[in-house]
């Protein structure tokens, strides 16, 4: 039996592991790459396995990041059952349809730039009719029953407490040297949350495939009274402020669990009160699932019952509803999507606020690397949007108690949770600081340094019950470096805002054709005097 680890292997997106027995392929995941434009051209190539050969999918939750390249495996040709549990399926119902939507309109964005630069154009990865189709593959999976997905191969679902529907997969898989098991953590959530419930699992598997995005971080433990205590100062500060107050939030489950505790925090009159509109079609969608299935088991009740339009609750659903937002003065708070500033409504916010030092702009999660919203983080005074050079003046705070992730501790303590493991732990989903962060906890809480691995993007290992060998390295569609790091495109943006920067704040004219003269040596480029043709194109352009 063979293990291959497709995506999310080096880096934290698009989670893909291939497990490949003597009579049955199945897929844990099919997630979309994120990030920088070097991974994201992933989504785009082929699938790197016989999509023919794959039986079936296993689904531990909703995010894009691991179900986003469902359709597009559909269109590949597989036709077999995608197990999910039904948070999971209804989720993925208003998800991917809106992912197939923004590559769509994305698609039409670049073929019109495409048009005029005479490049052919190029198709979207799927549409959002392609989307609604996949939606027919879908089977229902209970927590905890045990559930037959492939000839040899059973599954069974456990509460991962990471987002509504989200679990771990425990894989029983049939050998001539008897069962073999593997659990795969899929997102952990942290918790002692009052929202949702916390993560479970079973113990002494085989092999575990444990996420790692918070693998080298500590997070402030916070019960839900500090967590809307720290919401509250933010919402406090940002009224003084005295302009809005834009969240980029994650559409699903950050954003219902940010209007939830604002809802509380304004109800109670502890922060000033104001209208608070939710920007997202997806976002509205998604809340109506967890009016639906928010129902938490440990606490007995939906916490999302009144989270609906209505009051100081405004759900914007069409475009022109969130344009109007402009003419807005005064306090108010936006929550739009995306959570790391990528794509969605948000961009258009961002480009509208974050030169207005009345505006604060809160990000609330994890930031990937390469990604808009890090940039932010990071305390960038000048980003790019849509092309245009924006000046960052606005209050740009962060807020980190929403995560839905298990940091450090609660990641080594759902492992050791697990133990005995006999074979192999594999650290997948992380930067590479995280991974190797996580590595050195787990061989400080009873795991053998010899059990730990860090599987390269494309890597494949073939099983035994209590031994893993690799088999193949990969790095055929990318070298394992670069799945992690900010590719040239981040490093092309950062240079043009630096150099535009220089030649404004150079004294005169002078000094800026000197400065424009000497990048022009440096990149042996003729100066435009030289071949007269420059020259004559600068006359023409003035
Ligand atoms: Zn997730």
């Amino acid at each position: 039996m063979e293990i291959t680890f497709h995506g999310a292997a080096g880096c934290v997106t698009g989670f893909c592991a291939k497990v490949q027995t003597g009579s049955a392929t199945v897929l844990i995941d099919c997630g979309m790459f994120q990030g920088s434009k070097t991974l994201k051209a992933l989504n785009y190539g082929e699938f790197p396995f016989d999509v023919g050969n794959v039986d079936a999918v296993l689904l531990t939750h909703a995010h894009i990041d691991h179900s986003g390249l469902l359709p597009k495996l559909m269109r590949a040709g597989f036709s077999g059952p995608i197990y999910a549990t039904a948070g999971t399926r209804d989720l993925c119902a208003v998800m991917l349809p809106d992912a197939g939507d923004i590559q769509e309109r994305e698609v039409e964005h670049l073929n019109r730039r495409n048009q005029r630069r005479g490049r052919p154009p190029v198709e979207p990865i799927y549409t959002a009719k392609d989307a609604d189709r996949c939606m027919a593959l879908f089977e229902r999976v209970k927590l905890g029953e045990r559930v037959e997905v492939a000839p040899g191969v059973t599954a069974v679902y456990w509460e991962a407490g990471h987002i509504l529907g989200s679990a771990s997969i425990e894989l029983r898989i049939e050998t001539a040297e008897g069962p073999v098991t593997v659990l795969f953590s899929g997102d952990l959530g942290p918790g002692g949350r009052d929202y949702f419930p916390d993560p479970q699992g079973p113990t002494g598997v085989d092999h575990l495939v444990i996420e790692s995005t918070y693998g080298d971080r500590q997070r402030m433990q916070v019960d839900p009274a500090t967590r809307r205590r720290l919401l509250a100062a933010e919402l406090r500060d940002a009224h003084e402020a005295g302009g809005p107050l834009l969240i980029p939030a994650f559409a699903v489950e950050r954003s219902q669990e940010l209007l939830a505790d604002m809802l509380v925090l304004m109800d109670s009159g502890e922060v000033p009160a104001c209208e608070i509109f939710l920007d997202s079609p997806l976002a509205i969608a998604a809340t109506e699932v967890f009016q639906q299935r928010g129902w938490n088991p440990a606490s007995g009740r939906n916490p999302f019952v009144d989270v609906r339009e209505g009051g100081r609750l405004r759900f914007l659903e069409k475009p022109w509803d969130s344009d109007g937002l402009d003419r807005l003065s005064g306090w108010h708070v936006i929550v739009a999507a995306s959570g790391m500033c990528e794509a969605g409504r948000v961009r258009k916010h961002l480009k509208r606020l974050l030169w207005r030092r009345d505006a604060t702009v809160l990000l609330s999660g994890f930031q990937a690397a390469g990604t808009l919203g890090r940039l932010l983080v990071e305390g960038a005074e000048r980003v790019k949007i849509q092309s245009e050079d924006v000046r960052v003046r606005a209050r740009v705070r962060s807020l980190d108690v929403y995560s839905g992730h298990a940091d450090a501790t609660a990641l080594t303590n759902w492992a050791r949770a697990r133990l005995p493991v006999a074979g192999q732990v594999f650290l997948v989903h992380g930067e590479p600081n995280a991974l190797e962060g996580l590595s050195r906890r787990l061989a400080g809480a009873g795991f053998g340094s010899d059990q730990l691995r860090i599987p390269a993007i494309d890597s494949r290992f073939s099983l035994t019950k209590q031994s893993a060998k690799l088999t193949d390295r990969g790095g055929g569609r990318i070298a394992p470096e670069a799945a992690a790091a900010t590719d040239w495109h981040n490093a092309r943006a950062a240079l043009q805002i630096a150099l535009d920067e220089q030649l404004e704040s150079a004294a005169d004219d002078r000094a800026r054709a000197h400065l424009v003269g000497r990048l022009r040596e440096a990149l042996a480029l003729a100066s435009p005097a030289a071949t007269g043709r420059g020259g004559s194109m600068l006359q023409r352009l003035s």
